[in-house]
C-alpha cells in the first residue's frame, strides 16, 4: 500500500457517516466568492469589514455542513433550498437559451406562457397554444 493510497482511504474513513458537499454546500461557497470579490469593491472600511465577516461565517457554515453527521437535518435544509432555487435556476436556463436563439422571437402571454414565433417573416397573428388568446406580434 503507497502513501497517497493510505491517505485516501483515511479521508474516506473520516468522511463515512458525513454529509460531504450538496447544492447548498456550493451555493454558500459561491456565495461566499462573490461578496468576498464584492468587498473589495465597497470604499467605506467599517463596511467591508462587515461583508467580509459575513462572508467568513458562510466558508465557515459550509464546511460545518460538509463535516456533519446529521444527515437528516442537512438533507432537510438542502432539500429546502433545492425548492427554493430550482424555479430560478430553471428561469436562468430557459432566459439563456431564449437569448441564444437569434432565429425566433420569445414572446410572454400574460397567461405565462413563452410562444415562439420565426423572426423576419412581419407582422403575425400569434395564437398562444396553452390558453388560445390571440395578439398582434411584430417579428
Ligand atoms: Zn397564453
Amino acid at each position: 500500500m503507497n502513501f497517497l493510497y493510505r491517505v485516501r482511504n483515511a479521508a474516506a474513513r473520516f468522511m463515512y457517516g458525513r454529509n460531504g458537499a450538496d447544492q447548498l454546500t456550493w451555493a454558500l461557497l459561491a456565495l461566499y466568492f462573490l461578496l468576498s470579490v464584492a468587498a473589495g469593491f465597497v470604499p467605506v472600511r467599517a463596511a467591508r469589514a462587515v461583508i467580509r465577516l459575513f462572508a467568513a461565517a458562510l466558508a465557515v457554515l459550509a464546511l460545518l455542513r460538509v463535516f456533519s453527521r446529521d444527515l437528516e437535518k442537512r438533507r432537510a435544509e438542502n432539500a429546502k433550498f433545492l425548492y427554493w432555487w430550482g424555479p430560478k435556476r430553471t428561469f436562468l436556463r430557459d432566459w439563456r437559451y431564449r437569448r441564444a436563439d437569434k432565429a425566433h422571437k420569445y414572446v410572454k402571454c400574460a397567461c405565462g406562457a413563452w410562444c415562439r414565433v420565426p423572426r423576419g417573416v412581419g407582422k403575425v397573428e400569434l395564437r398562444c397554444p396553452k390558453c388560445g388568446e390571440k395578439t398582434i406580434v411584430k417579428t
